[in-house]
C-alpha cells in the first residue's frame, strides 16, 4: 500500500513530489524517496527510514534537489528489510534508469537469477529492483523507454505500477 508519485512540468519537482507523497501518506509506509533530474541531466535520489518529515528535513523540503522531472514513493516493504538500499527509487547499473514500483513481483526470484546469469550485479533485497535491470537491458536494444518499459512488464508476473524514467 505505498504512495507512488510522478512530476514533469515547469515547477521545481521535488517539493511538488513530496506534497504528492504526503497526501499518500494515510495508505502506511515504511520508508520514502525520491529521484529528480536536474537540467544538466544528473539523476538525484534522496532516500530516508520513517516518516516523509525525515526525507523532507534530509532535503530542506526538496531546495536541495534542482530539476522539473522526478519521481517519488513511499514504500510498505515486502520483499527486504526497511531500509535505505531497500527503499525506492532504484537504479539500474548504469546508473540510468530510476524506478519506483506499487506492488509485488511474483516470478522476482526467477528474474533476478536469469538476470544475474547475464551479468547483472543487484543492490537491493527487493522484488522492485528487477524492473530496473530489465528496462536498462531492453533499452539497449530498443533505445526507447516506453518500449523498454513495456517488454520488462512482459517479463514480470503480479500486480505492479512502476514509474520508471530515463535521461538518456
Ligand atoms: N514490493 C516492493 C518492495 O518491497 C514494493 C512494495 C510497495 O508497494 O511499497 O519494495
Amino acid at each position: 500500500m505505498c504512495g507512488i508519485v510522478g512530476f514533469i512540468g515547469q515547477e521545481q519537482a521535488a517539493p511538488i513530489l513530496l506534497d504528492g507523497l504526503a497526501h499518500l501518506e494515510y495508505r502506511g509506509y515504511d520508508s520514502a524517496g525520491v529521484a529528480v533530474i536536474s537540467a544538466q541531466g544528473k539523476l538525484q535520489v534522496e532516500k530516508a527510514v520513517g516518516r516523509l518529515k525525515v526525507l523532507s528535513e534530509q532535503i530542506h523540503g526538496g531546495a536541495d534537489l534542482e530539476g522539473c522531472i522526478g519521481l517519488g514513493h513511499t514504500r510498505w516493504a515486502t520483499h527486504g528489510a526497511p531500509n535505505i538500499i531497500n527503499s525506492h527509487p532504484h537504479v539500474s547499473e548504469n546508473g540510468k534508469f530510476a524506478v519506483i514500483h506499487n506492488g509485488i513481483i511474483e516470478n522476482f526470484a526467477e528474474l533476478r537469477e536469469e538476470l544475474e546469469g547475464r551479468g547483472h550485479h543487484f543492490k537491493s533485497e527487493t522484488d522492485t529492483e528487477v524492473f530496473a535491470h530489465l528496462i536498462e537491458e531492453a533499452y539497449a536494444e530498443t533505445h526507447d523507454l516506453m518500449a523498454s518499459v513495456r517488454e520488462a512488464c512482459t517479463h514480470v508476473v503480479g500486480a505492479y505500477g512502476p514509474v520508471s524514467y530515463t535521461h538518456l
